[in-house]
């Protein structure tokens, strides 16, 4: 019989011949490895963090925060310029641009949308709909050209139609610029998009507040600039809004998110530190119900788990991930604290004992702009740190 040491901490069969990240690297993870985990498990947790990054407000943290992931060798950007997201209203069947301001929270974008064939005027508040149109009729004066760059033709083409207002007709005319400032951009909705059936044109007001076309093809997006157009020059548009006649709370971000994928990634990340840093913990049956859990979902008797809120002690300051786990009578909860308190996640095992002491609390950061991790032992020592009382010391920790 093999020693426990040589056999994967998680599946508990399989040998333990491969090592993975004690916290992901896909989130901002220095390169700290745990080796006792078997090839199956480090491929199964792969699968669990790519739902955690892709699908789950944490892609959007990622997003808007920069963190790179790793796809291959290669460090792969984690950042789009301006993000697909949308909002999908299964009754109207409409699909309405998303932005993202303060790392969570979704808005619906200014944006002239056509549904059923009309067009309309949607956005999260009046003063940013101003904005809009103010950029609209700037654009309208100064420039009038719109950017068809095709990143995806071999080698990319740059091409611009520019509208010209003759004799109160706009007129378009292909050509092609080397540089083109204040250009609305075109963006072209990929085929086989989950929304590409009921995608209709939209120009919108990206968060770095510029004006973006959004269509399934060129043509689409020029006719509709082109009718847009015409009813801004003959002054009788009467733009109203269509989901005014609903209710503003429908805004939700609608990704698809697999809530189960992501918990278990949630519970796998908690548990990579507390093996890694409570050693011990991994012969304890009282970790089973978390491993079990991470391993195969379901609901599992003994682990509970919970969404939490921010503290005012832990989560403040920049750039943070946080893991904390506190020890009090009858458990050992972990709280996953991640972007800074942007999105917060706990699970409790019950009967864990991690420490001698009656209470006992500590905890692991992240920094995860640098790449670095600190594990603190004694929560003193890290809101001394951390909070620089009056001290000197780099807010960072570090
Ligand atoms: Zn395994």
């Amino acid at each position: 019989m093999s020693s426990n040491n040589s056999v994967c901490i998680y599946c508990r069969l399989r040998p333990a011949g491969n090592s993975e990240h004690v916290f992901p690297k896909g989130l901002g993870g220095q390169d700290i490895y745990m080796s006792n985990i078997c090839d199956f498990c480090n491929n199964y947790f792969s699968g669990l963090e790519g739902e955690l990054f892709r699908n789950s407000p944490i892609a959007l943290m990622r997003s808007s925060e920069n963190v790179s992931g790793y796809g291959g060798k290669k460090l792969r950007e984690g950042a789009l310029t301006f993000p697909e997201m949308f909002q999908y209203v299964e009754a109207d069947n409409v699909i309405y641009e998303i932005g993202v301001v303060q790392s969570t929270r979704g808005y619906t974008r200014p944006q002239l949308i056509q549904i059923q064939g009309d067009i309309y005027a949607e956005g999260a508040n009046q003063g940013e709909m101003t904005k809009f149109i103010t950029a609209i009729e700037k654009w309208r004066q100064n420039c009038g050209i719109v950017v068809t760059y095709v990143s995806e033709d071999k080698p990319p083409t740059l091409g611009i139609v520019t509208f010209k207002l003759i004799d109160g007709r706009y007129i378009s005319e292909i050509g092609t610029a080397p540089k083109v400032k204040d250009g609305i951009s075109l963006i072209l909705l990929q085929p086989g998009h989950e929304y590409w059936e009921a995608f209709e044109p939209r120009l919108f007001f990206s968060e770095e507040q510029r004006l973006v076309l959004r269509s399934r093809s060129k043509q689409e997006a020029l006719k509709f600039l082109w009718r847009l157009l015409d009813g801004f020059t003959k002054d009788k548009m009467y733009i109203k809004s269509f989901s005014g006649k609903g209710t503003k709370d429908r805004l939700k971000l609608t990704m698809k998110v697999n809530v189960e994928k992501m918990q278990q990634a949630l519970v796998k990340i908690g548990l990579n530190a507390l093996l890694f840093y409570y050693p011990t913990s991994s012969k304890s049956p009282m970790i089973d119900p978390a491993i079990e859990y991470v391993m195969k979902g379901g609901t599992t008797s003994g682990l509970k788990m919970a969404f939490g809120t921010p503290m005012e002690m832990l989560d403040t300051g920049e750039c943070k991930h946080l893991i904390v786990f506190t020890q009090l009578e009858g458990y050992t909860q972990v709280r996953v604290s991640l972007f800074t308190g942007g999105f917060i996640f706990e699970f409790y095992l019950d009967n864990l004992i991690i420490s001698d002491q009656k209470s006992h609390s500590a905890i692991l950061l992240v920094d995860y702009k640098n790449r670095r991790q600190k594990f603190y032992a004694d929560m003193a020592e890290f809101i001394v740190d951390n909070l620089h009382l009056g001290g000197e010391r780099s807010p960072s920790g570090f």
